[in-house]
């Protein structure tokens, strides 16, 4: 291979994909190599994120939600809808169509901005060359000005319960149940954890969580967290804190489960299916020749400045396998900025505003800070708070459950945070993360005009409840 490149992917996911084709688009000469075989062993692009992760996950989730709402909330409108019923490998399939429609998109992409796909390993080696192993154990070397290294994230194991591929797997086998598990165990009540566990909990697995820590939810503000976990015990997940898996037996189709309580006494628990959700490590296996001059930090991240410049001048890394949260958005905005950056732009990115979400029913989101890190940090703030509950269209939608918590500068009024809970938060924190990026005050979206009737009223009441103005609900002290 003679062709020399300006700049080389190696990792197609959200992170990878997206630098591709912002490289190639400010002009420069851009390959991508990615290693994903599906099923069929047919090489795919999109990663974690369009195979096995955000698509697939939400698809079954949306699936799964509009099978509950039928089942359960349709009565209320006056609908009858007779015997409802899921037929699960519909439901799967249908979730693969997505999948294979959105991966091949990236095909298409790649071919309309010229951007060259390699199928196979790809390894950094010193001096920016990269080697590359097709799928077929052809080994060549390209030459390349930048590296942009992508390989993303696995799932942690965990040594008592070893995947099995059937019984104990993953979130890539928690996605292709063909079948509802009638007694579903769920290690982890972190994002994938109670996501997942949402989707079969909805079509009538009785599920159980076991999580080690003592606190749920604890990345999320402290009220977002009490609120989801009376939620998710009306929805029957049964969440148990403190909880910490010591084995599993897989004993003919059942998984026997032993676990630690929170006082330390052993229980045993017998599942259908368990999925292990304890979190997420970075990919480096074998894409690193040991003179690459590449550094791991001591979590095995590949060590970045806030630009994603490696310890090797012209070599990048981004997404899931560097500092930071592990989310499909953080990668591709990471991949623009290193496009940039190699093409010569001035590049950053806000770290502080990167929103997060958990796509249950109700949906939780949020950017910034939470009020106990405010709290422990020192920082004087003040509270907007508003329930859905006392919203027109919320009720309208028979979807009341939740609140929007703004926080903002007791001093200067700019925000610091906010946090959602409630059906359509995903959506309705990018309200906040605007406002944050463009260092708006509480007082900037309370002068804003939303329309009637919408739930992003909910944003503007909690924005006016931050100086106890909101209109529709009694506010905390008079003024
Ligand atoms: C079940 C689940 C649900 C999720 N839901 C969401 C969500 O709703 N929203 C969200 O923001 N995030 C979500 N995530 C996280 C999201 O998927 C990741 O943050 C995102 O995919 C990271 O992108 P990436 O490009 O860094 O890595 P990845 O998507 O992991 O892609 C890395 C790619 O590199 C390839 N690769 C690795 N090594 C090599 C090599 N040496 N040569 C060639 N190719 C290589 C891999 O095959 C892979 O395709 C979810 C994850 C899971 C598991």
């Amino acid at each position: 291979m003679s062709t020399k490149f300006d700049v080389v992917v190696i990792g197609g996911g959200p992170g990878g994909y997206v630098a591709a084709i912002r490289a190639a688009q400010l002009g420069l000469k851009t390959a991508c190599i990615e290693k994903w075989l599906d099923k069929n062993n047919t090489p795919r692009l999109g990663g974690t994120c369009l195979n096995v992760g955000c698509i697939p996950s939400k698809a079954l989730l949306d699936s799964s939600h509009k099978y509950h709402d039928a089942k359960e909330s349709y009565g209320v409108h006056g609908i009858t809808v007779g015997d409802v019923a899921m037929d699960v490998s519909v439901m799967v399939d249908r979730k693969d169509k997505i999948v294979d429609q959105l991966t091949s998109g990236i095909t298409g992409l790649f071919k309309a901005n010229g951007v060259t796909s390699f199928e196979g390993m790809g390894k950094v080696l010193s001096s920016k060359k990269v080697e590359f192993t097709a799928h077929d154990g052809t080994v060549s070397v390209i030459e390349t000005e930048n590296v942009i290294l992508a390989t993303g994230s696995v799932p942690v194991n965990i040594p008592p319960a070893p995947r099995t591929g059937d019984i104990i797997v993953d979130n890539e086998g928690a996605l292709d149940f063909r079948t509802v598990p009638k007694r579903l165990g769920v290690i982890g009540a972190g994002v994938i954890g109670l996501e997942l566990g949402s989707v079969w909990a909805r079509l009538g697995s009785e599920v159980v969580v076991l999580e080690a820590q003592d606190s749920f939810l604890s990345v999320c503000d402290i009220d977002v967290a009490k609120e989801a976990a009376k939620v998710f015990k009306k929805q029957h997940m049964d969440i148990r804190l403190g909880a910490r898996v010591t084995g599993s037996e897989i004993n003919g189709e059942e998984v026997n489960v032993t676990y630690l309580d929170a006082k330390g006494e052993e229980q045993k628990q017998t599942f259908d299916k368990l999925i292990v959700a304890v979190g997420r490590k970075p990919f480096t296996d074998g894409c690193l020749a040991a003179d690459s001059g590449v550094k791991l930090d001591e979590r095995g991240f590949v060590f970045v400045d806030e630009q994603c410049k490696t310890s090797v001048p012209g070599v990048y890394a981004i997404g899931d396998i560097v500092r930071g949260p592990m989310l499909a958005h953080k990668a591709s905005e990471e991949g623009v900025m290193v496009a940039d950056i190699i093409a010569g732009h001035k590049a950053q990115m806000n770290y502080d505003c990167i929103p997060s979400v958990i796509y249950t029913h109700p949906e939780l989101a949020w950017v910034g800070k939470t009020e106990q890190e405010l709290k422990a940090d020192g920082v004087k703030y003040k509270v907007g708070k508003f329930p859905f509950a006392a919203s027109g269209r919320a009720m309208a939608a028979n979807d009341t459950t939740g609140f929007v918590k703004m926080i903002a500068c007791e001093e200067t009024d700019r925000i610091l945070g906010c946090h959602i809970i409630g059906a359509g938060a995903a959506d309705l924190i990018a309200q906040a993360v605007i406002a944050m990026e463009f260092g708006s005050t509480a007082e900037d979206i309370a002068l804003t005009v939303f329309a009637h009737p919408t739930v992003s009223e909910a944003v503007h009441e909690a924005a006016l409840a931050v100086d106890n103005h909101a209109i529709h609900i009694a506010n905390r002290k008079k003024r």
